[in-house]
């Protein structure tokens, strides 16, 4: 009667039958425990390969990613190398988000991660384009500079009157160093 009354009281009460129950077959609660256990282990196991799938949002012909096909060539140097990736998220470089498209290569001397192991693998951010001229540009410090973003070092002479006085004398060093490197 009291229970109809108070039906906010009722699942403590019934909670309480619950715990009764369990302490007089306890063996068998604990065998059900283990099985649950290991299913949510299999569970979790398969996550990754589950969560893979969505993402990947590349034609079946492009699936090979293994397979460097995007062409990067310096403007500056004329380096000239086939990239697996343009982006900002390159696929096999967990967690990295760069602030502007850039060329990325993996690796070429390690050995892919296997696919369950939810790894990043050595790769190469090997340039850009010019935030200003949009000139694909290397990495190089004789080819382009970074602040905020990447600029070939033409550009980087015309638009370093706005950069604060450590990022212009960061850009003068490394293009004395770049000029120093031409008249050798
Ligand atoms: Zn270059
Ligand atoms: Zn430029």
């Amino acid at each position: 009667m009291d229970e109809d009354d108070q039906p906010s009281t009722s699942s403590a009460s019934r909670s309480v039958n619950v715990n009764i129950d369990e302490d007089i077959d306890n063996d068998l609660d604990d065998e059900d425990f283990v099985l649950n256990d290991e299913a949510a282990e299999i569970a979790r196991l398969q996550l990754p390969e589950e969560d893979e799938k969505p993402k990947e949002e590349l034609d079946p012909k492009e699936r090979d990613e293994r397979i460097a096909k995007i062409d990067f060539r310096c403007s500056a140097c004329d380096m000239h190398e086939l990239v697996h990736y343009f982006g900002r998220e390159p696929p096999f470089a967990l967690g990295i988000k760069y602030l502007e498209d850039t060329f990325v290569m993996r690796d070429p001397f390690q050995p892919p991660p296997p696919r369950w192991q939810m790894k990043p693998e050595y790769y190469i951010a090997i340039g850009s384009h010019c935030s200003s001229c949009s000139k694909v540009v290397c990495k190089d410090a004789a080819c382009s500079y970074y602040y905020t973003k990447t600029v070939c070092l033409p550009c980087g002479k015309v638009e370093l009157k706005d950069w604060p006085v450590e990022a212009q004398a960061r850009f003068r060093k490394q293009l004395a160093a770049a000029e120093a490197d031409k008249d050798k």
